[in-house]
């Protein structure tokens, strides 16, 4: 994989840009080696892909739901044949660890693929409405699907799945960072046997084709996830053609953890989940919220937990945790923790510096911050690696005033041996998802944010609205 040129795939065919000769190459953050060289394209291959699929458009929409979602297991089913390859790919072009690739990452793609197909059959398309008039869902037209690196899979399937069995035609312009996913995933669908043109990837970078995709004449709608700074402008460079723009962003989610908690259980569990794909997930619970009378407590069993927790190759099976993606966000980090310290936050495990033991790779120490108030960087800025920062409150007003005191609101964790309470502060939540002592999400909740991380919902049936109009015809029902 690691020789080749990496081509797009336009119209049904792999292509090397027309006229661009520009070549991006992608790192393995554990070895810091090439893992792939990837012929980015340029304005005319946008074009060219808008049109395949414009051109693909009437016809894909006409097909049956069955015939659509036909396809899209077979799709599946190539997946599934193919699974070891994702997984491989997965954790060489972004340092996921084996486990956490096989068991979650690669995982994502048939999980939400098959989740949207019972979405759609259980999905009421048609219905009358009012006393004679019919309602329509129809799929949108031409999508742009832009896609990180963090969780690749997980995207590229929670875009991919519903715009398929939607009846759209895309174009899918995943990570630069991360691209042997998406390589791997255009080969399933190509094999799956799609007509030529419902299906286009373009590879390139935001900055040099960003702004061609979302604002190209062609294109009905937008499907982004990344970071709110890449999503703002996103929005603006489609407002002028007045596209459908779905936004996944970023988050800074907090995790309250009351004193009537089994405390060790809650702290333990908040800390890996942190840590968790290298501190790189949007819905991270980096912000631990911890009661006054239990806090210190709290950051004694984090501390604890930190210094246990093992780095190591990605490539190995067992329960270790990973590099950070790349240079640029190991420095990023760098940063942030220094300046956490700076501003007087404690640091009780970890810290600056590579990770002891590696003399390469982009190891970050585990860190966890005490003494933290909200207001200081680390608490504000999304800091996308393994760095959890703990801050004291004294009652449930102050911690639901302090969990929404943030620009973001995606997910957010609530720990509590009172059930009733729990309940009552996760309805204060300003976020788009919550979860109460540990619970986890199934493909079938939608996913998406509140305020600055978003506005779009994706997965199982709300990952279906985002890729359909609505049509209302008047005087159908006769
Ligand atoms: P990023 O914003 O740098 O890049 C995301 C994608 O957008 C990439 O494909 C990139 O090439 C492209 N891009 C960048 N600028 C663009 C522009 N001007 N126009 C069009 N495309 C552009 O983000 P990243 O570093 O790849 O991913 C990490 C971010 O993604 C974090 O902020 C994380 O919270 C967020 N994220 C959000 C969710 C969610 O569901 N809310 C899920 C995963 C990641």
């Amino acid at each position: 994989m690691s020789e080749a040129v990496l081509k797009s795939y336009i119209d049904g065919k792999w292509v090397l840009p027309a006229t661009s000769t520009d070549l991006v190459t992608a790192i393995n953050p554990a070895t810091e080696e090439i893992c792939a060289t990837v012929a980015v394209c340029g304005h005319d291959d946008v074009d060219r892909a808008a049109r395949a699929a414009r051109a693909a458009f009437d016809g894909y929409a006409a097909f049956t739901l069955d015939q659509r979602i036909a396809l899209v297991e077979k799709l599946i089913a190539i997946f599934e044949r193919r699974y070891d390859e994702m997984v491989t790919a997965i954790s060489t072009e972004m340092g996921a660890p084996y486990d956490l690739s096989y068991n979650a990452q690669a995982e994502c793609g048939p999980g939400h693929l098959k989740e949207t197909i019972i979405a759609a059959r259980e999905m009421e398309w048609e219905r009358k409405i009012g006393s004679n008039a019919r309602l329509v869902r129809e799929p949108i037209g031409v999508c742009v699907l832009i896609t990180p690196w963090n969780w690749p899979v997980n995207q590229l399937a929670a875009k991919i799945g519903p715009a398929l069995v939607a009846g759209c035609t895309m174009i899918l312009k995943p990570s630069e960072v991360a691209p042997l996913s998406a390589q791997l995933f255009a080969e399933f669908i190509d094999e799956a046997g799609f007509p030529a043109g419902v299906f286009n990837m373009v590879h390139g970078t935001g900055p040099a084709i960003g702004d061609a995709l979302t604002s190209h004449p062609e294109v009905d709608m937008i499907s982004f996830t990344g970071s709110t700074r890449a999503g703002i402008q996103v929005a603006k460079s489609a407002a002028d053609t007045v596209k459908r723009v779905s936004q996944e962003l970023g988050g800074k989610s907090a995790n309250i953890v009351f004193a009537d908690s089994d405390l060790t259980a809650a702290v333990k569990r908040g800390v890996l989940h942190c840590f968790e794909n290298a501190g790189q997930s949007c819905n991270a619970p980096t912000r631990m919220l911890v009661e006054a009378s239990v806090y210190d407590d709290a950051v004694g069993i984090a501390a604890e937990v930190a210094r246990a927790a093992k780095l190591g190759d990605p490539m190995e099976k067992g329960r270790h945790f990973g590099p950070v993606v790349s240079k640029l966000q190991f420095d990023k980090i760098q940063r942030l923790i220094q300046i956490g310290i700076d501003e007087g936050a404690q640091v009780v495990a970890g810290g600056v510096g590579r990770a002891e033991g590696f003399d390469r790779g982009y190891y970050v120490k585990p860190t966890v911050f005490a003494g933290v108030h909200n207001k200081m960087t680390i608490a504000q800025e999304e800091v996308f690696g393994p760095v959890l920062v703990m801050i004291p409150f004294k009652d449930e007003a102050e911690a639901i005033e302090i969990a929404n005191d943030t620009p973001y609101g995606l997910a957010a964790y609530v720990q509590s041996g009172d059930l009733e309470r729990a309940r009552r502060v996760s309805r204060r939540m300003r976020a788009g998802g919550v979860s109460i002592n540990g619970a986890g999400q199934d493909y079938a909740s939608p996913f998406g944010g509140y305020k600055q991380s978003g506005n779009g919902r994706e997965w199982g049936e709300w990952g279906l609205h985002d890729f359909l109009e609505i049509k209302v015809i008047n005087g159908f029902e006769g």
